[in-house]
Parts: structure tokens; C-alpha cells; sequence
């Protein structure tokens, strides 16, 4: 017999988790299905983000950016500091703290909502029915009234680089790595690259990004993407973009790289360890039965509506296996959405509102509209810039990289977008994603106090600079 639920959840990172959670609140008896097991082969929940993504590549990046700080920083405060040392296990093993306070808070959160965690691999068949397969090949039946699909994504894999031991690694490896790599290889200047290369680069290794796109963070406002390129290159990282890896060889415990430069020549190079940070990829291996119902796009994610319906009636599907940016934020928004829906609730996703952060030092962050697509569109709009150099907070913690850019529409004055480059810029852009919940004009944001001394205060002029305000800014003209 099929025990019976009003929803199953298949996955639980951030998007299932909070749908499962939502669900339950809302009344529904609720299950959520997980495989992933830890070493000690007890369940986990919280899914990429908790275990191997967001959360654990921010600890290390806070842990690393003290230590840059304490090396590099702390003598212009006048605090000297001798004998600086990184005990990198003890940095691993508090990240891993903060993994399994994270996961096991879950865990909680279901026992306090009541809902049942299903341990084992979940496949979808017919009529909302999941067949789940236990690590001991048992399988058991949940009948579910509405099934959510939340399985996640994997990272992409490419020929020349396949991975091996802790020599070629993927996130997983390159954050677990056990010392500081003398020389480190990374495939990828995307926003994992990225991250990866600073943690270690404030280590001491001598890091090389090899890009196959002759563009730096196409994802981004080029502006940013410019600034930012600038900056990482002023901190050491040999960024080197139209660099196509085509195959890479382990040598003696070394891993050889062979790639196309920009100027079409073969050259190598050699690394103590490679990771490879190329993309992810939907997973749905083994997630959907035949008579599933539920169709796949051209790229393998699963195919939904601007609610995440699948084709399968009663069927959804959420979070990095569905269309749009892949974060945490965004799946656990989508989570939200469907169980409000499922629970008979008016509810929607803003996809024009969803922050994208790169937690580089300086931090890069922007939401709404990129001022290149803009152009390119045709769109009127007008642009305020503000440096975080002219503001007294950020003298103060000597941290003055990086601006605010806020676009508005020329005839509206409605904000279109926001782009942040510079410390606390993940903190910072809230704001203004709040501004355009609230359908803001620039000059509403202008019209607000903001508290001084603060970062924020650059997100005000750059508000005012919109108008041409700007108080704090000297080269600019002032508009009747
Ligand atoms: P996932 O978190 O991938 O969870 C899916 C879960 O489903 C997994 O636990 C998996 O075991 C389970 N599962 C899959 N198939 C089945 C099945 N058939 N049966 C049972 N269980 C199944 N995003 C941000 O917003 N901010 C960041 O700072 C950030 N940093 C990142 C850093 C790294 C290194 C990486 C790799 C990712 C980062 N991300 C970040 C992206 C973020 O982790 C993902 O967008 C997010 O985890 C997606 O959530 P999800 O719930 O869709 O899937
Ligand atoms: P993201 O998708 O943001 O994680 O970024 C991944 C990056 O990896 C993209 O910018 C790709 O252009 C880059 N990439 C993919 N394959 C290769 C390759 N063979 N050599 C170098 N860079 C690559």
C-alpha cells in the first residue's frame, strides 16, 4: 500500500526544503524525499547550497578574507601582527561546523513542521505516484495530491578535463581541499571560478583562470564586469580570457593543462591541483518514469510555466532543474510559489527582481536590468554612478574599491536596475531590489535618509546622481 500525502517534495536543498516546509505550514501533509547520505551514512538535507555550495564557499571565504585582511590590511590601522599563520584544517573543520549546525537545523525545521523525511532516491510515475529507493534497494510508495520536483543540478563536465582524485576536482574537491596548492589551475572565470580562485588566492597559491569566452562575466553589467577584472587582476589572479582548455594530462602528482591561447597556440601549463568550474547542469537522472508526463527543454531542464508547472498535471518543478538563474534565493521563491498554489493560494515569482551576487572581495552584485542590454534595446534610460572612495564610511574601513550604478527609465524615472561593485555589495543591493518591489522611482530613493556614516549613502547619491544631484561628487553639473 502507497502511503498517501497532499504533497511530495523530491529534493532538499533550498528550493524543496522550503516548498516542504511552506507546505506543511499551509496544512498539507507534506513528505520530502532526500538520497544525499553523508560519510557516516546518515541522511542530509539542505541539498548543493547547504552541504557543497553556498554556504561552505562563503565560510571559507569569510575565514580567508580575515586572513588576507590580518596580512595585508590591519598594518594601515596601525595594528601589527607577527607570526600570521592559516591552520587550514582548523578553517575546514569550522566551515564544517557551520555545514552541519546548517543541515541539521533542517532537519529540526521538518520535525517542528511535521514534515516526513523519506530517505532515498524519489522517481515520479503516473498520477503523482513516488517510487522511492532506499540505499538497501527497498522501495517504498508515496501517493501524492501534488508532487514537486526539486532535484537540483550537478556540475557540468567536460572531455578534456575529467576529474580525478584530489588532482582534477569539481566545488566539491576544490572546497575541501586539505593544504594550500602551490600552483592552482581553474577551468572557468564564471561566479564559482571566481569564488574558488580568491579563497585560495589569499592562501598563497598562485592561481590562473583559463577562460574559453573573450569576454569577462558576460552574465553581468559590463561595467562591473570591467571594474571587477581590474581589480581581481590588482590582487594577482592571472585571468586569462578566449583561453580554450583542450586537454589536460596528471604527471607525477601534477596536473598538465594543454589550452589554445587567444592568438590560436597551443601552450601548457602545469599545476599541483585543477579545478574545474565550467557550469552546472540540470539533474534529472533517474528522476522522471516513463509515464511520467513531465517534458524536458532542449537544454535537459525540466520544462515549466511562469509558476512551475510541469506538463504533468498536479506535477511542479522548482529551483536549478527549471529556466532561470541558478540560486538559492530564486528556488527557495519558487518553493514558496507552489506551495501557496498547491495550498489553493494566489501566488507569484517577481523573475525581474532576483539579486545575482559574487562574493569576491570587492563583492559584485546587481539586480534588474544590465545597462549593455538596455543599449542594445533601445531603451531611454538614464544612469547614476557613485564611488565608494567618496564616501566617509568606506575611508573609514579603508575599502574604498568599487561603485553603485543605478539605471532609471528617462521618462519614468522607475529604476530598472542596480549594479554594485565594492565591500558589502551582497547587503547592499537589497535595497534596491526592495526599491523595485515597491515600483520606486529613483528619486523616491533620493528623497530617502539613509544613515551616515554608511555604504548605503553611496546607493543614496547614486540615486541623486540619476538627477544629477549627487552631492558628494564634484565633477558634475548641477540640473535646474
Ligand atoms: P540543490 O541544492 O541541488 O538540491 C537538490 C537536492 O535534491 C539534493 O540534495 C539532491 O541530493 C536531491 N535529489 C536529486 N535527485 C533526487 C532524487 N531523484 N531523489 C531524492 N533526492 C534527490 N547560490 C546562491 O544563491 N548563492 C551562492 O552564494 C551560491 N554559491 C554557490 C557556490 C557553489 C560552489 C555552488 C556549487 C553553488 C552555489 N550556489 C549559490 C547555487 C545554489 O547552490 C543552487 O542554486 C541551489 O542549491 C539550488 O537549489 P535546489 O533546491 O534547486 O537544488
Ligand atoms: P558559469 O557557467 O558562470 O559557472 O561559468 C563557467 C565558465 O566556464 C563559462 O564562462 C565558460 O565559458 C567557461 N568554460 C567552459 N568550458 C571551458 C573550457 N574548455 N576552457 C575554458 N573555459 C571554459
Amino acid at each position: 500500500m502507497a502511503q498517501e500525502y497532499d504533497v511530495v517534495v523530491i529534493g532538499s536543498g533550498p528550493g524543496g526544503y522550503v516548498a516542504a516546509i511552506r507546505a506543511a505550514q499551509l496544512g498539507l501533509t507534506t513528505a520530502c524525499v532526500e538520497k544525499w547520505i553523508n560519510a557516516q551514512s546518515a541522511p542530509v538535507l539542505g541539498g548543493t547550497c547547504l552541504n557543497v555550495g553556498c554556504i561552505p564557499s562563503k565560510a571559507l571565504l569569510e575565514s580567508t578574507h580575515k586572513f588576507h585582511e590580518a596580512n595585508t590590511a590591519f598594518a594601515d590601522h596601525g595594528i601589527a601582527v607577527t607570526q600570521l599563520a592559516m591552520d587550514v584544517s582548523a578553517m575546514q573543520q569550522r566551515k564544517q561546523a557551520v555545514v552541519n549546525k546548517l543541515t541539521t537545523g533542517v532537519s529540526g525545521l521538518f520535525e517542528a513542521n511535521g514534515v516526513a523525511l523519506i530517505n532515498g532516491h524519489g522517481q515520479l510515475h503516473e498520477d503523482c505516484l513516488v517510487k522511492v529507493t532506499a540505499a538497501d534497494g527497498s522501495i517504498t510508495e508515496l501517493k501524492a495530491g501534488h508532487v514537486i520536483l526539486a532535484a537540483g543540478s550537478v556540475p557540468v563536465k567536460i572531455p578534456p578535463a575529467p576529474l580525478q582524485g584530489d588532482l582534477i576536482v569539481d566545488n566539491v574537491g576544490a572546497l575541501d581541499m586539505a593544504a594550500v596548492p602551490g600552483r592552482l589551475g581553474i577551468i572557468g572565470a564564471g561566479v564559482i571560478g571566481l569564488e574558488m580562485a580568491s579563497i585560495w588566492k589569499r592562501l598563497g597559491s598562485e592561481v590562473v583562470i583559463l577562460e574559453a569566452m573573450d569576454k569577462f562575466l558576460a552574465v553581468a553589467d559590463q561595467d562591473i564586469a570591467r571594474e571587477g577584472l581590474t581589480l581581481l587582476k590588482k590582487q594577482g589572479l592571472d585571468i586569462r580570457l578566449n583561453t580554450l582548455v583542450s586537454a589536460t594530462e596528471v604527471v607525477d602528482n601534477q596536473v598538465k593543462v594543454s589550452y589554445k591561447d587567444s592568438g590560436g597556440e597551443v601552450q601548457q601549463l602545469t599545476f599541483d591541483k585543477l579545478i574545474v568550474a565550467v557550469g552546472r547542469a540540470p539533474y534529472t537522472q533517474g528522476l522522471l518514469a516513463a509515464d511520467s508526463g513531465v517534458q524536458l527543454d532542449e537544454r535537459g531542464f525540466v520544462f515549466v510555466d511562469n509558476q512551475c508547472r510541469t506538463d504533468a498535471p498536479n506535477v511542479f518543478a522548482i529551483g536549478d532543474i527549471v529556466r532561470g538563474p541558478m540560486l538559492a534565493h530564486k528556488a527557495s521563491e519558487e518553493g514558496m510559489m507552489v506551495a501557496d498554489l498547491i495550498a489553493g493560494n494566489q501566488a507569484e515569482t517577481n523573475y525581474h527582481c532576483i539579486p545575482g551576487v559574487i562574493y569576491t572581495h570587492p563583492e559584485m552584485a546587481w539586480v534588474g536590468r544590465m545597462e549593455q542590454d538596455l543599449k542594445a534595446e533601445g531603451v531611454d534610460y538614464k544612469v547614476g554612478k557613485f564611488p565608494f572612495a567618496a564616501t566617509g564610511r568606506a575611508m573609514a574601513a579603508h575599502d574604498t574599491d568599487g561603485f553603485v550604478k543605478l539605471l532609471a527609465d528617462a521618462n519614468t524615472d522607475r529604476i530598472l536596475g542596480c549594479h554594485i561593485i565594492g565591500a558589502h555589495a551582497s547587503e547592499l543591493i537589497a535595497q534596491v531590489v526592495i526599491a523595485m518591489e515597491f515600483g520606486s522611482s529613483a528619486e523616491d530613493l533620493a528623497l530617502t535618509v539613509f544613515a551616515h556614516p554608511s555604504l548605503s549613502e553611496a546607493v543614496h547619491e547614486a540615486a541623486l546622481a540619476v538627477g544629477n544631484h549627487a552631492i558628494h561628487m564634484a565633477n558634475r553639473r548641477a540640473r535646474k
